[in-house]
This record gives C-alpha cells, sequence and structure tokens, in this order.
C-alpha cells in the first residue's frame, strides 16, 4: 500500500517551511514534474493565518504586563513552551524544574522558542548575518571544536537564496567589513556565481539597509578611530580597530529591482516597510519582520489541500496545527541502520476533549521542530538515530555579557529596531586558539533588558524619586523622562560558544507535559574556551565607555552619565572565572543537538541533513550547525534547509506515482 503522503515534516516554523517551499518548487522543475503531497504537523495553534488574527497576538501583547518573547503567544499545556521568565539556576541534585524546561545545571540555560505555527520567527530579532569562511573549519584553523562537512564557498549559493526566495533581507554590502572575510573586502565575500541574477557577479541584499540609528551614529563619532587593545594569556597584545557596521536584517525597506516585497500575511498593503516603532521582539506589529507565517502563507494559498479546478496536477500542502508528534516509529536495532515506519502524533482540541492519537507514513519524514525539540523527541523514540550518541549533546547558545551606560546627551534610544549596528572586530582573528571570537550588537531600546526600563526608570521618578530629588509627576515626569531614556543605550557582548559533549538535552520519563510527551532535560554550562573571553568583552566594554566618556561608575535611581554595568549576586544567570562575577543571559540561539558531519561515529547527519541511521529521516534546523561562530544562526540554518529540500526532491524524482 503506497503512503498517503511524499513527505511529512514535524514543525511549521522557518525549517519545516523552508524544507516544503523548495521541495514543491524544485520538484515542479525536474523532467518529469513531480507534485508531491507534503503533510506538515504543528505542535501549536494556527491561530495568525490572517492579519486579523494575528492581531489576537498584538493585543496580547499589549496586554502583558512583562513582555518577554513569549508574551504575545499563548502557552498550551498541550505544547508547553519555555518561558524566560521561569529560568532559576538548579541547586546541586535538585533540577529547576518549575517551567517547561527541566534545568540539571550547573548554570540554567538561558533561552526560549516558541511553539506556535510560524515558530520562533515570531518573536526574533531578525539579524542576519552570514558565517566566515573560518567558522566552518574551527579544527582545522584553531584546534578549537569540529570541521563542517561544508564551506563557506559550498554554502554560498543557498545564502543567497535565503536572503531572496525565503527570508528576504535588508543590508548593504559594503557595510558587511569584518575580520575573517576574503582580502578584507566585502564585494569579493559576497562575490555571486548566479550570473542571471546578479550580473558580473555584484551581489545585493533583496533591499536597501535599514537606516542605521541615531544612536549607532553617535556612537560611530564619539569612537572614530578608537582601537581596543587586549592583552592574552601569554602577553600578546591584540588590536581590534572600531567600526560600526550595519547589521543585515530580515525586516522589510526599499526594494531592489527584481524582489517583490513581503507583506503581512493577509494584507499585502501591510507591512510593506519597517515603521521603525521597536517591538521586534517580541513581535512586530505590521508584520515588518520575516516571520514563517509568510513562508506558510504562500504555500497553503498557491498549493492548497484539494484538487485543483482546472484539473491540472499540482503539489499539495496539509497544515495539521495542535498536533504534537510524540514518537518517531522506526525499525533500526542499535548499531544497525534502519528506516522511520511513521509519526505517531496527538491532535488536541480547544473544546476540552480528549485528544486523538494517530500514526502517519509517508515516503520521507523532516524533523523541524526546533534543536531542542528535535532532541528530544529522537531521544524519546527508544532512541533513533543515535548510533552516534551524539544526539541532544554539543548544546550551544550566544551566551550574551551585557554592558550599559547613560550617555551625556540625546542618542535617539527606544526608536527603530531593536539593534541596526554592531562592532564586528572581535569576531575572527588568531585569539580564538586560546579564547571564543564574539559579536557586538548595539542595542537601540535603551536599558530594557538589563533595567527593564522604561518601566523601571518611571518607577524610580515616580516612586522613591530619582536620588536626592523630589518625586515627580505629570509633566516635570515627562520631562525628565524626556532627557534621561533617549540617553540609555545597552552593549550586548554575544560570546561564541563551542561544541561540549556533557552540555546536552536528554529525556526521563519523570518529566512529562500534559499531552504525555518527554519534557527538555538539560544540562548546561560555559566551558573555559568560552568563559576566557569574559574578561575580554568586560575589558573592551570599559575602553568603549572611556571613548563614550562616561567611565564612572553610577547606579540607578541616580541618573548622571556613566557606566551602569553591574551584577547582582545570586542572579540566575552569574558567573565566576578568575574571581570576577559576570551576568550571563541567553540569546534563543538554540544549536548543535544532531550537529551534521561526515563520520557517522560522531555526528548524527550527513552534510545534507540526513541521518546516518535512518535514511528516510532528514533532520534539520540549527541543531545541525557544528559549530557556532559568531553569526545569529537562522538565515545559515535557512540556508542548509534549502540545500535539504533539493536534495529530498531528487529523490521523490525517483519515485514518481
Ligand atoms: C528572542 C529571540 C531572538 C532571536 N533573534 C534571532 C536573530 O536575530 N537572528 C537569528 O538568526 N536567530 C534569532 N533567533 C533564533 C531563531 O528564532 C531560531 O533559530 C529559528 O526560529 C529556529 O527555526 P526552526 O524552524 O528551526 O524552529 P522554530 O522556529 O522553533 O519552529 C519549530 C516549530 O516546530 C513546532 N514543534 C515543536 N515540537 C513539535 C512536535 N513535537 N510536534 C509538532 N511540531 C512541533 C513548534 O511549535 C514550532 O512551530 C532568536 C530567538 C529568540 C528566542
Ligand atoms: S521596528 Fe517595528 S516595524 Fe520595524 S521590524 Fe521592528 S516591530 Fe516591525
Amino acid at each position: 500500500m503506497s503512503n498517503e503522503y511524499d513527505l511529512v515534516i514535524v514543525g511549521g516554523g522557518i525549517a519545516g517551511a523552508t524544507v516544503a517551499k523548495t521541495v514543491i518548487e524544485k520538484a515542479a522543475g525536474m523532467n518529469p514534474p513531480r507534485h508531491p503531497r507534503i503533510l506538515i504537523l504543528e505542535a501549536g495553534r494556527a491561530t495568525a493565518m490572517s492579519a486579523d488574527k494575528y492581531d489576537t497576538y498584538v493585543d496580547a501583547y499589549r496586554e502583558a504586563l512583562i513582555k518577554v518573547p513569549n508574551s504575545p503567544y499563548p502557552a498550551s499545556g498541550s505544547a508547553p513552551q519555555p518561558n524566560v521568565l521561569d529560568i532559576r539556576r538548579p541547586e546541586p541534585g535538585r533540577p529547576a524544574d518549575s517551567g517547561y524546561f527541566v534545568q540539571m545545571g550547573p548554570m540554567p540555560f538561558g533561552s526560549d522558542y516558541a511553539r506556535s505555527l510560524g515558530g520562533t520567527t515570531l518573536h526574533w530579532l531578525g539579524t542576519c548575518l552570514r558565517m566566515l569562511p573560518n567558522d566552518f573549519k574551527m579544527k582545522s584553523v584553531y584546534k578549537r571544536g569540529v570541521d563542517w562537512p561544508l564551506t563557506y564557498d559550498e554554502l554560498k549559493p543557498y545564502y543567497e537564496r535565503a536572503e531572496w526566495d525565503i527570508i528576504g533581507v535588508s543590508g548593504d554590502v559594503d557595510d558587511q567589513c569584518y575580520p575573517g572575510i576574503e582580502k578584507g573586502d566585502p564585494r569579493k565575500f559576497f562575490k555571486s556565481a548566479d550570473k542571471k541574477r546578479f550580473p558580473k557577479g555584484e551581489y545585493r541584499f533583496p533591499m536597501q539597509r535599514i537606516p542605521s540609528s541615531y544612536l549607532d551614529d553617535y556612537i560611530a563619532k564619539m569612537t572614530d578611530g578608537l582601537v581596543i587593545k587586549l592583552t592574552d594569556g601569554k602577553k600578546k597584545k591584540h588590536e581590534f580597530p572600531v567600526m560600526i557596521s550595519n547589521t543585515p536584517a530580515a525586516r522589510n525597506s526599499t526594494p531592489h529591482e527584481g524582489y517583490q516585497v513581503i507583506g503581512a500575511v493577509g494584507n499585502a498593503d501591510q507591512g510593506q516597510r519597517c515603521e521603525g516603532n521597536s517591538s521586534c521582539i517580541p513581535i512586530c506589529p505590521a508584520q515588518a519582520k520575516y516571520n514563517a507565517l509568510k513562508t506558510l502563507y504562500e504555500l497553503i494559498i498557491k498549493y492548497p489541500d484539494k484538487d485543483s479546478e482546472a484539473g491540472e496536477a499540482r503539489a499539495r500542502v496539509t497544515v495539521r496545527s495542535q498536533s504534537v508528534v510524540m514518537r518517531v516509529n522506526h525499525d533500526q536495532k542499535k548499531g544497525k541502520k534502519g528506516k522511520v515506519t511513521g509519526l505517531t502524533y496527538k491532535t488536541y482540541h480547544e473544546d476540552g476533549s480528549a485528544p486523538v492519537e494517530r500514526t502517519v507514513t509517508a515516503d520521507m519524514y523532516v524533523l523541524a521542530a526546533n534543536a531542542i525539540e528535535n532532541a528530544t523527541l529522537l531521544l524519546a523514540s527508544k532512541p533513533a538515530a543515535n548510533n552516534s550518541d551524539q544526539v541532544g549533546r554539543n548544546l550551544m547558545d550566544h551566551p550574551l555579557l551585557l554592558t550599559w551606560g547613560l550617555l551625556k546627551e540625546n542618542a535617539g534610544a527606544f526608536r527603530g529596531p531593536g539593534s541596526t549596528s554592531g562592532i564586528p572586530a572581535f569576531r575572527d582573528g588568531s585569539f580564538r586558539a586560546e579564547r571564543t571570537g564574539f559579536r557586538v550588537e548595539i542595542g537601540n531600546w535603551g536599558w530594557n533588558f538589563p533595567e527593564n526600563a522604561p518601566y523601571d526608570t518611571v518607577h524610580d521618578l515616580v516612586g522613591g524619586g530619582e536620588a536626592g530629588k523630589a518625586q515627580l509627576y505629570g509633566k516635570p515626569l515627562r520631562k525628565r523622562l524626556g532627557e534621561i531614556l533617549p540617553r540609555q543605550f545597552r552593549i550586548a557582548w554575544e560570546l561564541e560558544q563551542d561544541p561540549v559533549e556533557t552540555n546536552r538535552v536528554t529525556v526521563n520519563d519523570r518529566y512529562k507535559d500534559g499531552l504525555g510527551k518527554h519534557r527538555p532535560v538539560i544540562e548546561y554550562d560555559l566551558s573555559e574556551y568560552v568563559r576566557a573571553s569574559l574578561p575580554w568583552a568586560a575589558e573592551a566594554s570599559r575602553q568603549l565607555f572611556g571613548a563614550l566618556q562616561i567611565s564612572k561608575k553610577v547606579r540607578r535611581p541616580t541618573y548622571a552619565p556613566g557606566d551602569y554595568t553591574h551584577y547582582e549576586p545570586g542572579d540566575a544567570a552569574e558567573v565566576t572565572y578568575n574571581g570576577q562575577t559576570y551576568w550571563v543571559r541567553g540569546a534563543g540561539h538554540v544549536v548543535g543537538t544532531h550537529r551534521m558531519g561526515s563520520d557517522a561515529t560522531a555526528s548524527v547527519v550527513d552534510s545534507h541533513q540526513r541521518s546516518h541511521d535512518l535514511p528516510n529521516l532528514y533532520i534539520v534546523g540549527c541543531g545541525s550547525l557544528p559549530t557556532l561562530g559568531t553569526s545569529n544562526p537562522t538565515l545559515t540554518m535557512t540556508a542548509l534547509a534549502i540545500r535539504t529540500g533539493e536534495q529530498i526532491a531528487a529523490e521523490l524524482k525517483g519515485k514518481s506515482k
């Protein structure tokens, strides 16, 4: 009996949507053309497939008292999601399990993700940086981590397609001048082999850059000519010229010729341009920022799950929401290869009736449920695809060290996207043999991350009063806020994290959710290699703040210009290194739990993200990244997903029905 579907995809986030779109488009262009039937099983609700319904998320965001990334997206006992408000430090022998994650420690894993149709791109920031050539060969160049089974040059055409055909990225090639790129020349780094789209190989992003903020320009002016000097363990001095670089972003701006801007789901007129009103995390009300609903919407409009009225053959896409995959069924024996024989999922209902369990079969299967959920699912399936014992291991993120200050002059904070520029100086260099690289993100939203501004600023002025001054109300309050808030700024020092086997996701029958699915049990720490970057980031911050003329240490509720960076002892995110305390947050960049590699004994998937053990299973997403570098991971993961989609389409071709 033939299977009902050619392909079943678990997860309606950007990874799953990208694979579905690529498979359909590639298969249609084959000879003879193929028109696959694809089922997407999505654990979360499909609330937002029209502009009106999306507004219910915007309303939830407005009403939320604390506006963390998941605040607009309703939690469900049947498809629970992590929330940064639940992060607690586990005590030795006592896991912190009051949230969705079971945190075993010694550090808590500090990031979250969304479980609603559209996935975590609903609340991502949208930074879209490519990885650097050396990031793909960390072992060969720096004797750290592992090498990828792919090079930057091999992935380059897929980066272009991720930027143009899936996400829609705004940026200017000339701004992308990083250490570690070819001959220091961004035009060479981006040079394209696609002569049809880019005559003479002169690559450009689909849309012009989002303008740098007034704050970016202010910092650029104040740090003009600054060279940060840092000393390594052998007393060698490393010099880092500071340059402020505009960051490519997944948000709409003026398109270049050949690119059609994608507006809001169900209302293309809305969201055609970023409006600069600053709430990208947790939600872009206009949908000027990319989210995976856009790709899914295009698919279900173009390839609905019904017979075509004109009678022509075409692909069909079915999205089944509130359907949580519980188990990957397979016939694999330990140490041997096998086959996936079906997926068992449970569909739950809003009316409280009992969930319905079903099993679906297909020719091929894709897990695209996010790095932590993919690993949890595989480990809970006897386990599946784990001859290498690498499933769930090498969990990575970008540990964030925050520093923040109050400038002497109005720099226009709280306007525009969360970040428009960064300082790429520390992304690559010989120092990466000793400590990790890091990227510096300049934050446009004042102190909202470290000090819950503007709310805590208002509280200070109204509640106790600014130190030594009267409590303020009405017009004087507004005037003082107008003086303070636009001078607030913060920097995120985003540290590269190396793959470590003991940083891992596991499952335990004691910990299950409302549907009976295993919750992720997480062990997490920072290696010596990462910790060695903390004093460097802190010292670089000190030199940067010096150039901004705000070296003096100050604390709220005083609002004099100065450096407000401080670390609260006992905070869940506390890290001590060489006697110094730091405060490290998660970046939401969940990576590494099913790493790709050519050696089946040391990796879970091959360079096409196909399971080494179960050849009819592809495991896609950031979990496949063997190392993380200093780029936010989604663009790279999308490029990989396009490559995987092509591979799957090529296989479907041989099975014409
Ligand atoms: C606050 C924040 C900011 C971020 N900013 C950036 C950024 O600026 N740049 C960047 O590159 N990255 C950023 N990221 C990371 C980025 O959002 C993720 O890398 C990306 O969304 C992952 O895509 P995915 O499709 O693999 O997974 P997801 O987007 O998480 O989608 C997975 C989908 O699978 C579904 N699912 C899960 N389990 C099951 C199951 N058992 N059965 C069925 N369905 C299931 C989920 O409901 C979800 O819809 C950010 C993340 C956070 C949290
Ligand atoms: S600044 Fe506003 S319009 Fe622009 S992407 Fe962010 S939320 Fe959307």
